[in-house]
C-alpha cells in the first residue's frame, strides 16, 4: 500500500470534541471521524486494526469449537416481549416501526434471537453442545455517548452463545471461552487482568471480565499481590479491617457543628479521624427507603448493598426527599433516632459494629453527636459487606494484600443458566425422553473497544504504539528525500522485498518533508519505520527504527529483510 492512492487524513490540532486519549489519537491518526453523537465511520487505517482483532478473535473462536453464523441487527419487537425485555429494556433501545407499523429494534444484543433460532431447530441431547457466534454491529442509545469508540451508540462485538444439555457442559464451555479469551487478548499484545464481576441485571451466577489495564480505565480492579485472585471493586469481598476495640461506652454528648456537614468538614472541625465518624447515606432500594452506614473513610458499594436487600433497582435519594421524610437538612443525618422520625431500614457494614465512640449527625441543623455506640445508641436491621475493596485490603483467597488498578473491560464471559431458554422454552429431549430447558452462557467481546483500549493502554505524547498483531501495517517505508531519484528507488525496491517477505508494510511516497512523514509516522504508530536516506545509496544502509523501544538500528538491505522478518514473527504472535 503506498500512502498516496490512501485516505489517512491525520491532523495537528486535537479536536475539541475528543475527551480520550484514544479518542483523541484516533482520530488525529486519521483512523476515525465522527458522523453523529456516538456514531463513527472507521476510515481505511483503523478499518485495519479492527479487521485484524476480528481475525485473531475469530481464529480463536474456531478453535475453541466455535462456529461463525450472522444474526439479523433488526429485530422483531415479538420475540422481546416473549422474553420480557421489550418494557425493562428503557430508552438504551433503539425502537422502530415497518411500514405496517409493526414494532421492532435495533439489536443491542442477540440472546433472544440465537435462543428463538435453537428452539426451532434443536431437539435432542445429541444436537448439543452448540457454541455459535458473530461478529456483528450492536446498537445502544446511551443517553450520553462519549469517550469515542469506549462507549459509543453504533458499537462492533462478538458474541458467542453456548448451548449444553446440562450445568457440566456448561463448565466445559465456559472454560474453554475463558482460554480462548486469555490467548485473544495475550495475541493482541495487550496487558490484561481477568477478573471476577457481578453478575448484574443479566441474572446468571458466574462471570468474569477481561480487563485491559489503563490508568484512564473507568473501571476499578483489585488483585492479589501473591496469588491469582483479581476482581472488581464491585465484587471483591471485604473483612473488616478494624478489631473491636474493648473501649467503655463513653456517654453520648450533643455538640454544636454550625455548617459541618460532609466527613472531612467533621473530622476537621472536631480534630477527630474520618473513620470515627458514621456516615449515613440514603437509598430507594425499590421503593423503599434505605440508609447505609459505613465508616467515614469507606466509600459504599452499591452493587453490594442492592445484593445484600435482594432489589432490582438501588437509586441515591435526592438531597430534597431526605429533607422532606426526615425534617434535616442533608449533612446531619444520623442513626440515633433516625427511625423515630420516618420509617426506614437501617443497613451497615461490618466495620460499624467495631465503631466504639463514634461521630454522627445528630439529626438537627448544625449538631452533631459524639460517642455514638451501636446496641446502645440505634439498632440497625442488618450487618454486611457494604463497602467498596480498596488497596491495602486482603485477598479473600490469601490474605495477602490487595493492589487497585484501573481498567478497560473488553470482554464478559457469563453463566446464562436457564434464563432465556426457560423463557423462550428451548428444551430439548434427553435420553429418557424427559423434556428439558437447555443450559446458555454468552461471551462478548468488545472489538472496537478492545481497538480504544489498545490505545489506551499503548501511547506516548508522540501518538499511538500499536502492537504489531493490530497494527493497521507493521512497517512504514519512508525516503528522506522524494527528489532523490536513488533514494526513491531503493526505498521502492525494499518496499517491494518486504511485501514479498509477506511483510505488512505501507510506503510513504507522498511528496512530503521526511519530518512530516516522522510526525505522522509516530502518530499512528506503525510498529517499524525504515527510512532510506544517503547512507541506503552509498552503503546500502537502512534504518530501522522501533516505535515501541525507540531503537535504532542501521542494517545493509537484504539483512535488514531477515531481520524484520525474524523478530516481526514473534511478535505478531502477541509474544
Ligand atoms: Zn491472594
Amino acid at each position: 500500500m503506498r500512502v498516496s492512492q490512501n485516505l489517512i487524513p491525520t491532523l495537528k490540532e486535537v479536536p475539541a470534541e475528543a475527551d480520550t486519549i484514544s479518542h483523541q489519537l484516533l482520530l488525529r491518526a486519521g483512523m476515525l471521524r465522527r458522523v453523529a453523537a456516538g456514531i463513527y465511520t472507521l476510515l481505511p487505517l483503523g478499518y485495519r486494526v479492527v479487521e485484524k482483532i476480528k481475525q485473531i478473535v475469530r481464529e480463536e473462536m474456531n478453535n475453541a469449537g466455535g462456529v461463525e453464523l450472522l444474526l439479523p441487527i433488526i429485530q422483531p419487537a415479538e420475540i422481546w416481549h416473549e422474553a420480557g425485555r421489550w418494557d425493562v429494556y428503557g430508552h438504551e433501545m433503539f425502537r422502530l416501526q415497518d411500514r405496517h407499523e409493526r414494532n421492532f429494534c435495533l439489536g443491542p444484543t442477540h440472546e433472544e434471537i440465537i435462543t428463538d433460532l435453537i428452539r426451532q431447530e434443536v431437539k435432542s441431547y445429541r444436537q448439543l453442545p452448540l457454541l455459535l457466534y458473530q461478529i456483528q454491529n450492536k446498537y445502544r442509545d446511551e443517553r450520553r455517548p462519549r469517550f469515542g469508540l469506549m462507549r459509543g451508540r453504533e458499537f462492533i462485538m462478538k458474541d458467542l452463545y453456548s448451548f449444553d444439555r446440562d450445568e457440566s457442559g456448561l463448565e466445559t464451555s465456559y472454560q474453554k471461552m475463558y482460554n480462548a479469551y486469555s490467548r485473544i487478548f495475550s495475541r493482541c499484545g495487550l496487558s490484561f487482568r481477568i477478573v471476577e464481576a457481578d453478575p448484574g441485571a443479566i441474572g446468571g451466577s458466574d462471570t468474569h471480565e477481561f480487563m485491559v489495564l489503563a490508568d484512564t480505565g473507568e473501571a476499578e480492579i483489585v488483585f492479589c499481590s501473591v496469588c491469582d485472585y483479581a476482581a472488581n471493586v464491585e465484587k471483591a469481598p471485604c473483612q473488616p479491617r478494624t478489631s473491636p476495640s474493648a473501649g467503655e461506652f463513653k456517654p453520648l454528648k450533643l455538640v454544636s457543628t454550625p455548617g459541618v456537614r460532609t466527613v472531612q468538614e467533621v473530622a476537621a472541625f472536631l480534630g477527630v479521624e474520618p473513620q470515627v465518624i458514621l456516615k449515613t447515606l440514603f437509598y430507594y432500594a425499590d421503593s423503599e427507603l434505605i440508609a447505609v452506614l459505613v465508616r467515614g473513610d469507606r466509600a459504599v458499594n452499591e452493587t453490594k448493598a442492592k445484593n445484600l436487600l435482594g432489589a432490582t433497582q438501588l437509586e441515591i435519594a435526592s438531597e430534597a426527599e431526605i429533607t422532606r421524610q426526615f425534617k434535616i437538612p442533608i449533612g446531619y443525618a444520623g442513626p440515633p433516632g433516625l427511625k423515630e422520625r420516618a420509617p426506614v431500614k437501617i443497613i451497615a457494614d461490618y466495620e460499624v459494629k467495631d465503631l466504639i465512640n463514634a461521630v454522627a449527625g445528630a439529626n438537627q441543623p448544625d449538631h452533631h453527636y459524639l460517642n455514638v455506640n451501636l446496641g446502645r445508641d440505634y439498632e440497625v436491621d442488618t450487618l454486611g459487606d457494604l463497602r467498596i475493596a480498596e488497596e491495602g485490603d486482603l485477598c479473600p483467597k490469601c490474605g495477602a494484600p490487595l493492589h487497585l488498578k484501573r481498567g478497560i473491560e473488553v470482554g464478559q464471559i457469563f453463566k446464562l443458566g436457564v434464563k432465556y431458554s426457560k423463557a423462550l422454552g428451548a428444551t430439548i429431549l434427553d435420553e429418557t425422553g424427559k423434556e428439558i430447558p437447555i443450559i446458555m452462557g454468552c461471551y462478548g467481546i468488545g472489538i472496537t473497544r478492545t481497538m480504544a483500549a489498545a490505545v489506551e493502554q499503548r501511547h506516548d505524547e508522540n501518538g499511538i504504539i500499536w502492537p504489531v498483531s493490530l497494527a493497521p501495517y507493521e512497517a512504514v517505508v519512508i525516503p528522506i528525500s522524494h527528489r532523490d531519484s536513488l533514494q526513491v528507488k531503493f526505498a521502492e525496491e525494499i518496499y517491494q522485498n518486504l511485501l514479498a517477505h509477506g511483510i505488512d508494510v505501507i510506503y510513504d511516497d507522498r511528496p512530503e518533508r521526511a519530518g512530516v512523514k516522522f510526525k505522522d509516522a509516530d502518530l499512528i504508530g506503525y510498529p517499524v519505520r525504515l527510512v532510506v536516506g544517503n547512507r541506503a545509496v552509498s552503503e546500502n544502509l537502512v534504518e530501522i527504527k522501533w516505535r515501541a523501544s525507540g531503537e535504532i538500528i542501521l542494517k545493509e538491505k537484504e539483512e535488514a529483510i531477515n531481520y524484520l522478518k525474524n523478530n516481526l514473527n514473534k511478535l505478531r504472535k502477541g509474544e
